[in-house]
């Protein structure tokens, strides 16, 4: 029997509300034409916009509203509330925004309103042509950015990858693990990017850049000149150097298509070995299990995500793990790999039918090589994301960049971060002279656990830890000489957005 569909939370807000119902700040959830709608008062004014993120559907009731925005409680996304335009990733789309009329004491939801239309940044001439290298969540957004900005001239996408910019997080969770269809992985249908006059150029690599003669030379040998280019290019996983590492069965994940092949290998295989215990090793594992494998985890680290997260949420870390069945070999390093199985360093050994490793990456920095612009572990960029070659920015994975903050460079490997740099970026190649101020901001999800992690810790001498990390309802601070770098939470989504306005404020002022 067909559910019937669960009827819409809150009044029909058509009909309208009591304006005293709604005091200034104060948010109340309705509906309009059964869809939800939320209602949020700030000073003077009434907004109306669509109550859900148009990222996951992140519920934006239960988000922060910071002067006229509002930011999604589960992956920190950043809504304007006159216009539902999406300001800040990971919502790459606007949410829907209505007018509002207030009179006779109440308040009533009338017409859905159009997006405005953007014009290029004043002053500056726009540029002829502009390439970007990357199809990544940096390229992408950039790309995408410059479009809805009102950029007309000449764009070219490069991509190394055979599929057009995919939801990469999305690669170790749910696509992995078998519960979400690969239809929800492309950001954009292949007709976006024809129908914004995207030249999208899929499998093709760029391999030298001539920043004197404004030209990037692609591998085939043909040369594409740029007024203005972004250097997107994302990071590699490394590869270990022992024997077997690149017998099929072995993996890493970056792309799509290594994500297909690790599905492939894993409806087949029983018995897989993670090889790394941080971010995208343990995800997997969660994964690989929904999956049914046997997932042993081999790590030199004495806890998984310590040096991230600290020892005790690593140690709760390996706990999760452990209860859904996960076996850890820490402080343990892989010696050998062959059909059957990996052999550690200590002299045990792992059976396994698919090994994937996970211990890190290294920026892709061979194409700012070939041009001699500046590199210190990443590519350097200035406030505004432009390297030390003029006209020549870079965003995501691959750039070093001086931290609002602390004004420390800092390279970080991000999804929401790598998308933020893609518009600041693209704004920049128009000429806006925008500084990439944007906090960091990340998450991690373990099964039916979500971290959000916001700032930017390396070293810290202090977590302050509020709650209790195994009841699930923890906030950590990790603090140096005093002044808190970072926050990480697990359910304490509010807490989590109320300190990274915080750090907006301290950025601010
Ligand atoms: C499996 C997985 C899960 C993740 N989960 C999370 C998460 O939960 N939360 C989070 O915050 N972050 C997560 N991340 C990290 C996040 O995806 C990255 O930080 C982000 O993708 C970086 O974006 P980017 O554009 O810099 O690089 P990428 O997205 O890697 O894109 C780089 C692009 O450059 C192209 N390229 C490289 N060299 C060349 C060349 N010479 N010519 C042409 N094209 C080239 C590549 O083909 C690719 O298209 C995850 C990453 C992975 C791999």
């Amino acid at each position: 029997m067909a559910e019937e569909p669960s009827a819409p939370s809150g009044p029909d807000l058509v009909e309208g509300v009591a304006a005293a119902d709604l005091p200034d700040g104060a948010q109340l959830l309705g509906h309009v034409e059964g869809k939800p709608v939320l209602l949020v008062r700030h000073g003077a004014d009434v907004f109306a916009v669509g109550a859900e993120c148009s990222h996951y559907g992140g519920p934006l009731a239960q988000g922060l509203v910071v002067g006229e925005t509002i930011r999604c409680p589960w992956h920190h996304a950043c809504f304007d509330l006159r216009t539902g335009e999406a300001l800040r990733a990971p919502a790459l789309s606007s949410i829907p925004c209505w007018q509002v009329e207030e009179s006779d004491g109440r308040i009533r939801v009338g017409a859905k309103k159009p997006l405005p239309r953007r014009e290029p940044p004043k002053g500056a001439e726009p540029p002829e042509r502009i390439v970007i290298v990357g199809g990544g969540a940096a390229g992408f957004a950039a790309a995408q950015r410059l479009r809805s900005a009102g950029y007309q001239g000449s764009l070219t996408m490069l991509s190394g990858d055979d599929a057009p910019p995919v939801d990469r997080p999305n690669l170790s969770k749910d696509f992995l693990a078998g519960t979400a269809p690969e239809a929800w992985l492309p950001l954009r249908s292949t007709g976006f990017y024809a129908k914004n006059g995207i030249d999208l150029r899929l499998g093709t690599e760029a391999a030298a850049l001539d920043t004197g003669a404004r030209e990037v030379r692609l591998a085939d040998g043909s040369a594409l000149p740029y007024d203005r280019l972004l250097l997107a290019t994302g990071a590699e996983p490394v590869r270990l150097p022992i024997p077997g590492a690149d017998l099929p069965h072995v993996h890493t994940l970056r792309s799509l298509s290594d994500c297909r092949a690790i599905v492939a290998r894993a409806e087949t295989a029983r018995r897989a070995v993670v090889i790394g215990a941080s971010f995208i090793g343990l995800e997997v594992a969660a994964a690989l299990r929904a999956r049914k494998l046997e997932i042993g985890v081999v790590a030199p680290d004495r806890r998984p995500m310590e040096r991230i997260l600290g020892p005790e949420m690593g140690d709760f870390i390996r706990s999760l793990h452990e209860e859904k069945g996960v076996a850890f070999h820490l402080e343990d390093r892989p010696a050998a790999i062959d059909e059957s199985g990996v052999t550690l360093e200590s002299g045990g050994s792992l059976p396994a039918d698919l090994v994937v490793v996970g211990v890190g990456v290294r920026p892709r920095l061979a194409l700012a090589e070939t041009a001699g612009l500046a590199i210190d572990r990443g590519l350097l960029v200035d406030a505004f994301l432009e390297t030390s070659a003029p006209g020549v920015f870079a965003a995501g994975d691959i750039a070093r960049w001086p931290d609002a903050r602390t004004g420390d460079p800092i390279r970080v490997e991000h999804w929401a971060v790598a998308l933020r740099q893609g518009h600041t970026a693209a704004l920049n190649m128009l000429g806006a002279g925008v500084r990439h101020a944007d906090v960091p901001f990340f998450w991690s999800r373990h099964y039916d656990l979500r971290i959000s992690y916001v700032g930017h810790a390396e070293a810290w001498d202090e977590i302050a830890l509020d709650g209790d990390i195994a009841a699930r309802d923890c906030a950590l601070r990790f603090r140096r000489d005093g002044r808190t770098l970072a926050i990480a939470t697990v359910r304490r989504d509010r807490e989590s957005l109320e300190a990274e306005a915080a750090m907006e404020r301290e950025i601010g002022a």
